[in-house]
């Protein structure tokens, strides 16, 4: 097969081998989509050409290795985000409870990687205490 590269979308992954020369970089043109998996063949898989190894578009996000569909993984955070409890969550979109814990847990867990990685800046100087 082909690798096909899709500009916009595939510059915002990264490759996830950790011995790659181009691990966590973006936008590095090393990168590129090369098939397809998960049930319904909808997750696309990606290449990394430096390394020659693949991984799913998902790898790093709360949709790893999850057998929910998106859809429904959003709509559980939706609920959580707008202060709907845990078993309230789970009786309103029919999953176990464990399912809904499972998520906040996956995707606390992810926000704080991205936090790390956002927000990573300290300034040098301590603020004055009277702030
Ligand atoms: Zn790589």
């Amino acid at each position: 097969m082909i690798p096909e590269r899709f500009p916009g979308e595939i510059d915002a992954l990264f490759c996830h081998n950790h011995n790659c020369p181009d691990y966590g970089l973006r936008k590095n043109g090393n990168l590129w989509f090369c098939g397809w998996s998960g049930k319904d063949e909808k997750i696309r898989m990606v290449y990394c050409k430096t390394c020659r190894k693949q991984f799913s578009e998902r790898k790093g996000t709360v949709l790893s290795e999850s057998r929910l569909p998106e859809e429904k993984v959003i709509s559980i955070l939706d609920h959580i985000r707008e202060g709907c409890g845990t078993r309230a969550t789970s009786r309103l979109l029919h999953v176990c409870k464990d399912t809904v814990t499972q998520y906040i847990l996956k995707a606390g867990i992810h926000a704080k990687k991205a936090h790390d990685d956002l927000v990573s800046f300290s300034p040098s100087q301590q603020r004055n205490s009277n702030r």
